[in-house]
């Protein structure tokens, strides 16, 4: 079996799967791009009269992760050209369209019972031979692929992008124990031909080869700071700009892959570890105050930094 990817379909269309569509986009690949259906509505498109049921709104997820491409700083992620390859649609409505694809990739939020749940509806319309893939941070792709049919199970591993998927050239792909050596053997290639990205190929353990490390550097040096009184600008410069980096390693990276995203990465390693290594994986308090009040990074405009 030779395998191509003519039309791929990204679910998720949050921080990573917008980036991974327009990236995709770019390269000259249509893509379908879903998310779910807005269960509310804000207060301005209530005063307006809209309901749920009116179809702007409830491909609203991905029209608003669409605008926001052409939005960011300092460049946008894809031309208005490039993004018209991208249609939008919500899993309710569009789920059966997954059929006409040759690559499914998921994005959606850090946790196991969604992914699987997303999967079981994948596995009952995909076409035999189409390649999913998860773009999990680390939770186990062995688990994910658990009770999916043999052919699903053939074709799924993990093709773990960097934020932002456009530049970070890391790819990281994890295999599971039933995937076609064929299909293993396509990703690389295409992961390295056609996506430009250093591959690695990484064992399924939690959180994988570069989170496992960076998640568990991140975490040391919240406490460091903690404990030895540093200022949030003191550790940004010199784990970025003095050390001749073009951004921060630190505060500013949590602010672009999300605080809400890291604690569910934090989490994956923390439950899969004990004792003195599981320690490092738990959050420091301010951190989780800082979700509770919602401030998760550039996404909802304040985490360390205000986004202007
Ligand atoms: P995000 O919070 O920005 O977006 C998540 C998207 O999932 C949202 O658009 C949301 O509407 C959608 N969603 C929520 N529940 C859903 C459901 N039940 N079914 C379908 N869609 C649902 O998250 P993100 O940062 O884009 O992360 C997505 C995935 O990529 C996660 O697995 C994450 O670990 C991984 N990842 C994130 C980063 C990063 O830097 N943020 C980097 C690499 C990998």
């Amino acid at each position: 079996m030779t395998y191509q990817i003519k039309k791929a379909a990204v679910i998720g269309s949050g921080v990573m799967g917008s980036g991974i569509a327009a990236h995709l986009a770019n390269i000259g690949i249509p893509v379908l791009l879903l998310d779910i259906v807005p269960n509310k509505l804000t207060e301005e498109e209530e005063a307006k009269g809209l309901t749920l049921e009116d179809t702007k709104i409830r491909n609203k997820f991905a029209a608003t992760a669409l605008e926001k491409l052409l939005k960011q700083k300092p460049a946008p992620l894809a031309t208005k050209k490039n993004l018209s390859l991208i249609e939008i649609g919500n899993l309710e409505d569009d789920v059966d369209r997954l059929k006409d694809v040759d690559w499914i990739i998921e994005v959606v939020v850090e946790n196991l019972d969604v992914k699987k749940g997303l999967y079981e509806k994948i596995d009952a319309v995909r076409s035999p031979q189409t390649i999913v893939t998860s773009n999990t941070s680390g939770i186990s792709i062995e688990a994910m692929a658990e009770g999916r049919s043999e052919d699903f199970q053939k074709h799924f591993l993990g093709t773990h992008f960097f934020n932002p998927p456009r530049y970070l050239k890391l790819l990281e792909v994890i295999p599971n124990k039933k995937t076609d050596p064929a299909v293993l053997d396509f990703m690389l290639q295409f992961g390295e031909d056609k996506l430009g990205k250093g591959v690695v190929i990484a064992k399924d353990t939690p959180n994988f080869i570069a989170n496992r490390i960076g998640t568990y550097g991140l975490l040391i040096t919240l406490r460091e700071m903690e404990k030895r009184g540093y200022s949030i600008g003191e550790v940004d410069s010199v784990t970025g700009t003095l050390i001749g980096r073009p951004k921060s390693a630190t505060f500013r990276t949590l602010d672009v892959v999300g605080l809400d995203t890291f604690m569910h990465v934090a989490k994956n390693a923390f439950d899969k570890t004990e004792g003195e290594e599981q320690k490092v994986f738990e959050l420091p308090p301010f951190m989780k105050k800082m979700i509770d009040n919602g401030w998760l990074g550039a996404k909802t405009k304040q985490g360390f930094y205000l986004k202007k």
